[in-house]
């Protein structure tokens, strides 16, 4: 079983199962970085190649100047029932694409060499995604809530609460790819009677219910992998040390930013972008922020 996250064709064991894109999701539309120079300059900002067009000329050199060149790892929930629902989204599309999915039961694909890049995240400066990589985590987001469905519509919520348990309904042609064979997925936290959580972010109330545990653990596996890789991304979180709490919003200083931050940090829509909110109200900052500091305490 894979453990191990590549950029530049080095790689790394990061301690939990990853799935690359040879055997998993292949990104169908990476995109060359117009601030890294080993590869062909055609292949930014161009349509989508064959993947024999994305070739590395110097490894070496690509993975110095990568070093240099990313600094944020960007958060984002998908808003999908479960990652194979993700990765058919994206092959849809002419454009989109993520560096990692994360899936329900805590799987992670990496769909391309993290040299390239995809179009993910642009930012409110639209240079987003020359800096980063991503992740998009399952999770149905404001779909999940029949008042708020708006590309998946039901008329009923798509979390039951089931023996005391918050489960979600996750129809069996996406039950069948979860590697986890009978994987539940199930809330790692819950909030109240109703339980999502619900919190303003970029001006918006955003209801959802929480990702799972296997998530978690396997998210803070990857950002402590992935700032081992690319030193650039330090392993810290957006934090507000005189009020002690984790900013929601569109920070003031996103590009500058180095380290793990949420879609909704860098983008709440200027120069003609959307506005957005992942991954959203009921993601546990303080879980990832005390994980990444025990993590510095140890090494
Ligand atoms: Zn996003």
């Amino acid at each position: 079983m894979n453990q191990k996250i590549v950029a530049c064709g080095k790689k790394i064991e990061i301690g939990t199962r990853v799935v690359l894109w040879d055997e998993g999701f292949a990104c169908p539309n990476k995109r060359g970085r117009s601030t890294c120079s080993q590869h062909d300059p055609k292949l930014n900002d161009a349509p989508s190649q064959k993947d024999s067009a994305y070739k590395i000329l110097n490894p070496a050199l690509a993975y110095q100047e990568l070093t240099q060149r990313v600094h944020q790892l960007v958060l984002h929930y998908d808003a999908c029932y479960s990652s194979h629902h993700c990765h058919q989204l994206m092959e849809e599309s002419t454009f989109k694409g993520s560096h990692f999915y994360l899936d329900l039961d805590g799987t992670l694909y990496q769909t391309c060499d993290l040299y390239w890049k995809t179009n993910t995240a642009p930012a409110d400066d639209r240079q987003g995604n020359e800096r980063a990589i991503h992740v998009e985590m399952a999770n149905l987001a404001s779909e999940a809530l029949a008042c708020e469905s708006e590309w998946l519509p039901s008329d009923h919520d798509k979390y039951r609460k089931r023996n005391g348990q918050w489960v979600l309904d996750l129809p069996d042609r996406f039950q069948k790819k979860i590697l986890t064979a009978g994987f539940k997925p199930t809330p790692s936290r819950t909030y109240g009677e109703r339980g999502y959580f619900s919190k303003k972010i970029n001006g918006r109330m955003i209801r959802m219910w929480d990702f799972t545990e296997p998530q978690y653990q396997a998210l803070i596996h990857l950002c402590i992998g992935v700032n081992r890789l690319l030193p650039g991304i330090k392993p810290q979180v957006p934090f507000d040390k005189k009020s002690g709490r984790h900013p929601l919003d569109r920070l003031k200083n996103y590009a500058k930013f180095a380290g793990i931050l949420g879609h909704a940090h860098v983008q709440k829509g200027e120069k003609e972008v959307t506005c957005k909110y992942d991954p959203g109200s009921a993601f546990n900052w303080p879980r990832l922020k005390k994980a990444l500091e025990q993590q510095a305490k140890k090494s």
